[in-house]
């Protein structure tokens, strides 16, 4: 009997219980393990998957063919439109090649459930097995076997069922036979962006990890909020994929940190704390699935009534909005695909609150553009922002950018790289653009070509907590 690996969201070969499950199957049952990855450009167009990333899709496919072959396993790519074609593809390619079982990762995305819940109700032997979070969703439940609305509680009682049993990581699986010959390139036919500024691989993704954790994890409570520093692991593009697992990040901190889980004086518990969130937005996404479909978590939002102005969100989006700290983080989204947590903090806050443009329009733009881009922490990144999420950020709490600006970027080296044609202000201007009348919004370009503020601070602050009040209880 043979047997059938579904790459999904976990384009690695270690740490992959499903590719275990595989090629234990066929051995038990002296059958041949095959692999599969389905490319459905148009489902991703549907999804806003960014150009960059399906870049960085294709070229883990190659590496991951590669690391197969060498295992004795083929991989094939199937070319299909929607999740819908699955069913007849995939029973023609069980037929095909004699499939008896199919192991794939679970997902927490509503569609690619749905798409999975129909397989197996029209006969696929499909099994599927928790591999993108440490614990299953619906594994980290409050004392009335819910899933918790607030992280604290959450992460407190992620860590407690952590310290109870080891979080261990399998090994990639031994040949199942003789080595292939090495795979010929493989090529999605969809729309993509070169991600080449990103090394690739699960020994990329793993050396970074090791390195972060021997030379940064320390300073990483002090250094992380600053854009200018390297101060943070850019693991998300590798999470995003499942070229790594959280599982083998957890488990690496805790072989060099076992205290991390109980100690708050850990030098890893802010970094665990951040892999905890990762896995906090995928549970709630399972448990709340109206958040794949883009709906506020907080009702009240409903009757947020946004302005939505589509020439304030487009100077957002092409990093023209006058304010330095925000263009610069949207002018490195743009030329990277990535920006820094504390930015996306930074540019969220402005669009919705002041630019009073729906959460979902930047989510969208977002998707559109990140390199990492994962429903689960976009999404709950979008609504925290907002105000209108699973513990949020209050509605009446705006950041103000000049704040931010001088706070995080203090000598503005990080805006300077992003933002040439100011590079010759002085940091006080850089921090405090020069503001405009309000009625002037989309004034004249100064003189060295940058714009001035499209909106003023201090009533656009209080027009968005009027506005936002919609959200207030009671
Ligand atoms: P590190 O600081 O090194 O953290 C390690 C890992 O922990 C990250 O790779 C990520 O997997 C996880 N993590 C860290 N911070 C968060 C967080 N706040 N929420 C959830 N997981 C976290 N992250 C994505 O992976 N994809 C997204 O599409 C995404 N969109 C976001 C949108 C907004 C508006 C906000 C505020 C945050 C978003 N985040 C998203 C979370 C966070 O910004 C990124 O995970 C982080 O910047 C990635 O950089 P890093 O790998 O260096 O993170």
């Amino acid at each position: 009997m043979n047997s059938l690996m579904w790459f999904r969201q976990d384009l690695r070969v270690a740490d992959n219980p499903a590719l275990l499950a595989a090629c234990e199957f066929a051995k038990k049952h002296q059958g041949q393990v095959r692999a599969l990855y389905i490319v459905t450009p148009s489902q991703w167009a549907q999804h806003d998957v960014a150009p960059i990333q399906i870049d960085f899709i294709e070229r883990h496919i190659n590496l991951l063919a590669q690391s197969l072959a060498a295992l004795g396993i083929a991989l094939d790519v199937l070319h299909l439109q929607w999740f819908s074609d699955t069913h007849t593809a995939l029973n023609e390619y069980l037929q095909q090649h004699r499939i008896d079982a199919v192991f794939a990762g679970s997902e927490p995305e509503i569609n690619e459930r749905r798409r999975d819940a129909q397989l197996i109700e029209h006969g696929v032997p499909l099994t599927l097995i928790n591999q993108d979070c440490v614990f299953a969703a619906g594994d980290v439940l409050n004392l009335s076997g819910d899933m918790y609305k607030v992280f604290t509680p959450f992460a407190k009682k992620w860590k407690s069922i952590a310290s109870q049993k080891a979080i261990l990581t399998v090994a990639a699986p031994t040949p199942v036979a003789a080595a292939l010959v090495l795979p010929v390139n493989i090529e999605f036919d969809c729309v993509k962006r070169s991600s080449q500024q990103w090394a690739a691989g699960e020994g990329a993704a793993k050396r970074i990890l090791d390195q972060f954790l021997v030379n940064q994890v320390a300073d990483y409570q002090a250094e992380r909020d600053f854009p200018a520093l390297d101060g943070t692991s850019r693991l998300s593009p590798f999470l995003a994929l499942g070229v790594i697992s959280s599982r083998q990040c957890v488990a690496a901190i805790l072989a060099r940190y076992p205290e991390a889980l109980v100690d708050d004086t850990s030098p890893a518990k802010t970094w665990l704390n951040e892999l905890i969130w990762r896995e906090f937005y995928r549970h709630l996404l399972v448990a709340f699935p109206r958040l794949s479909m883009e709906h506020n978590f907080n009702e009240l939002g409903d009757g947020i009534v946004w302005r939505n102005d589509p020439q304030e969100f487009k100077a957002w989006c092409d990093g023209q909005t006058g304010y330095p700290i925000v263009d610069a983080a949207m002018r490195q989204l743009n030329e990277t695909g990535w920006m820094h947590n504390r930015l996306r903090m930074v540019v969220a806050s402005f669009l919705t609150k002041h630019l009073l443009v729906d959460w979902r329009w930047g989510e969208r733009y977002f998707r559109q553009q990140l390199i990492d881009g994962d429903l689960a922490s976009n999404n709950g990144g979008w609504q925290w922002s907002a105000g209108t999420g699973c513990d949020a950020q209050p509605y009446f709490r705006v950041f103000n950018p000049m704040t931010q600006s001088s706070k995080f970027d203090p000598d503005t080296s990080f805006i300077k790289r992003y933002i040439p044609e100011i590079a010759r202000w002085s940091i006080k201007d850089i921090h405090e653009p020069k503001s405009v009348n309000v009625n002037d919004l989309f004034a004249q370009p100064d003189n060295q070509g940058y714009p001035k503020p499209i909106v003023e601070h201090k009533m656009a602050r209080l027009r968005a907590i009027e506005v936002l009040s919609a959200l207030k209880r009671g």
